[in-house]
């Protein structure tokens, strides 16, 4: 055994626990995403597994063995397991526990009959198939974040390239029964990729992790809290800066009377009412329509490829949904209306501002009116 390949083994081991640690780490401050404590935890294990591997370079008895082919198993069973968290935030325990015990099925069996070359072989490509699937469990989540994980993608496959190349050398020399560890140019090359891998993906997977913090950030800031709908920075986000044409509409909806909902009723019957508003809202735009709630009672809908009869039919049956609805609060329930006030972007185009400030005016042509009604600006 060279020194070199011992010299490796241990910045395995060194980078693999101090990358263990760090995922733990931020694992601990902001207890999110878990899916970086089952990676903390597969890595940990596979730098024990680092640490008997050393001991059976040295003595390759069958106990030793034994113990290093069980731990590798362990750890890439749960590095399968955090990329199959990552993806589906599910724990995925029956997954692990199925490829921790198929590893060992096909490979431990070998060692106590001496043919640890077998065992060896089966070891290599049972962790290379489980770095596959590793992989494309991270491949089937790259819309996420596509360039780091197709990066921890592109380094799953390296290492389980090496694996393979492991268990090709060993096939090719007929290698069955070794009684050492076995030390050939694959085997230092494999040692050279887990490195690369366990730096290059414990890097991405905490870049990984920051990314979904500030996206779960993103989202808070962009959603009414009480509806769930986009709140007005989100509005102004997506539509303030564009000019508006004619093929672009806006209806402006304002709740009737609803001061007197929360003095009647109380401030918590005012947000079940608008809660209800809400949903009225979600049911009868669909998709492709964007909702949002200004503030207060006031809330909306901005539509795209507008034309006058459809912006007005969907106007109208929210006006009219609403209005026929029984909304519970506490002990009994009440009914509620809505104004609502159509405008169109121009042929030459305004300013978003200018499109709301429009609706606005026709929303108060129809408190003017008599509430409970729909009005198309001038
Ligand atoms: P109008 O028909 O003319 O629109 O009358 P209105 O009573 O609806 O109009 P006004 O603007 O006077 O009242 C709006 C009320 O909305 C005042 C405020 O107490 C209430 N409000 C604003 N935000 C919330 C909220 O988040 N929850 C509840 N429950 N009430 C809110
Ligand atoms: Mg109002
Ligand atoms: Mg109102």
């Amino acid at each position: 055994m060279t020194p070199d390949y011992n010299t490796l083994l241990l910045a395995i081991g060194l980078s693999g626990f101090c990358l263990s640690a760090t995922l733990f780490a931020s694992w601990l401050s902001a207890r999110v995403e878990r899916f970086l404590l089952s990676w903390a935890i597969g890595i940990g294990i596979i730098v024990a597994a680092v640490g008997v591997y050393s001991l059976y370079v040295e003595n390759a008895g069958i106990g030793i063995t034994c113990l290093a082919f069980v731990l590798q198993f362990g750890g890439f069973a749960f590095i399968y397991g955090a990329a199959y968290r990552f993806r589906t935030s599910r724990r995925g325990r029956w997954r692990i526990a199925a490829v921790f015990l198929a590893s060992s099925a096909v490979s431990i069996p070998w060692i106590p009959f001496g043919l640890d070359g077998v065992a060896l072989i089966a070891l290599n490509l049972v962790i290379a198939a489980t770095l596959v699937a590793t992989a494309w469990e991270y491949w089937l989540g790259r819309a996420e974040a596509p360039l780091p994980l197709t990066g921890i993608v592109t380094l799953y496959v390296l290492v389980a390239t090496s694996f393979v190349l492991c268990a090709g050398v060993l096939l090719e020399q007929r290698q069955w029964s070794i009684g050492h560890a076995p030390d050939n140019w694959a085997e230092n090359l494999n040692l050279i990729a887990a490195i690369l891998g366990i730096t290059g993906i414990g890097a991405m997977s905490l870049a990984l992790n920051q990314w979904r913090i500030a996206g779960a950030h993103q989202r808070t800031a962009m959603t009414d809290a009480l509806t769930g709908l986009l709140n007005r920075r989100a509005l102004f986000d997506r539509y303030g800066e564009e000019t508006v044409f004619a093929h672009r509409a806006a209806i402006a909806f304002d709740l009737d009377n609803f001061k007197a909902v929360n003095d009647q009723y109380g401030h918590a019957a005012g947000d079940a009412v608008l809660k209800c508003f809400a949903e009225v809202l979600v049911e009868a735009c669909g998709t492709g329509v964007c909702i949002a709630r200004l503030g207060g009672e006031e809330f909306v809908v901005v539509m795209d490829r507008a034309v006058l009869d459809r912006v007005a039919r969907v106007a109208e049956r929210i006006r009219a949904d609403f209005a026929a609805r029984l909304i519970p609060i506490g002990k009994g329930s009440i009914n509620c209306t809505v104004s609502a006030g159509i405008a169109f972007g121009s042929d030459t185009g305004l300013s978003f501002d200018a499109l709301l400030s429009n609706a606005d005016k026709a929303l108060y042509t129809s408190k003017h009116n008599g509430r409970n009604r729909v009005s198309l600006a001038a």
